[in-house]
């Protein structure tokens, strides 16, 4: 029973992870304030944050991390079997995320450097939709709760879910940061998906772009202000890549 007063059918729902640091698990299972309010929309078949029981009928699946060993693969798609809705949650499933850094060394090279050659199975890192069919995307390293809280009550109500399509830097404007291109910084706000209340310029620190591109950016017009302000192109791809989520246009236009 819910605090209306009637009876409504929860989702079921299993959270998975994969080659990640689970952080983007945690950010749903730490929000205290909302928790209960929360879990009362669902019914956790699978979540090992949240709860120590296993059940394989959940219609929803949240799926972090991203895929770098050949075992992970067939996990994936026994997942994509079971599941109505898959969803890539956070920037490692949705484009590779931090993990994608070991795909610029050859693997025998990172082995090398990270393990001291012991025998370690690895591979590339790949992002979810590489080896199965997503639903939804929801960026962020981490996830913003408030947005995951609303695309799932948006999903169980069965509402229209959409993140927002416009850049970083609306919201940062609107917090009335100072600017940081004017203190000598290459930020990715302009051309960066928002929805993360412009969190890291607000702290100072420019924006890497975790939430991916913007549907609503100028690209040209970036790369100008970039040159206009001398600022270095080989740092700006440096940071296009630091994700992943830029790559198609970090190799067409930089
Ligand atoms: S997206 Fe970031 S916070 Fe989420 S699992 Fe990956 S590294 Fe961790
Ligand atoms: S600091 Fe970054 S996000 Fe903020 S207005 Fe400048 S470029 Fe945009
Ligand atoms: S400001 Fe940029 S890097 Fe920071 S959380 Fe938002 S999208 Fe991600």
């Amino acid at each position: 029973m819910n605090h209306l007063g009637f009876e409504m059918e929860r989702v079921k729902i299993g959270s998975f992870d994969f080659t990640c640091c689970e952080g983007c698990q945690l950010q749903l299972a730490n929000k205290e304030s909302t928790l209960p309010d929360f879990l009362a929309l669902l019914d956790i078949r699978n979540f090992r944050e949240i709860s120590s029981e296993r059940h394989d009928d959940y219609d929803i699946a949240f799926v972090e991390g991203s895929i770098t060993r050949r075992d992970e693969i067939e996990r994936l798609k026994a997942i994509r079997a079971q599941a109505k809705i898959l969803v890539a949650f956070g920037t490692c499933a949705c484009f590779g995320g931090v993990n994608s850094l070991k795909n610029r060394i050859p693997q025998a090279e990172a082995i090398m450097e990270v393990y001291k050659g012991k025998a370690v199975e690895t591979m590339p890192s790949l992002k979810i939709s590489d080896i199965v069919q997503v639903d939804l995307s929801i960026p962020g390293c981490p996830v913003s709760k408030d947005e995951v809280e609303r695309i799932l009550v948006g999903i169980v109500t069965r509402s229209q879910v959409s993140l927002p399509t416009y850049p970083v830097c609306v919201d940062c404007k609107q917090r009335l940061n100072t600017c940081l291109f004017d203190l000598g910084e290459i930020c990715l706000g302009p051309i960066s998906r928002a929805g993360c209340d412009a969190v890291c310029p607000t702290g100072k620190t420019p924006c890497l772009g975790c939430r991916g591109p913007a549907e609503e950016l100028n690209m040209p017009a970036f790369l100008d202000l970039v040159k206009e302000r001398g600022l270095s192109l080989e740092h700006l791809t440096e940071k296009l890549s630091f994700y992943n989520a830029f790559e198609p246009l970090a190799t067409d236009e930089t």
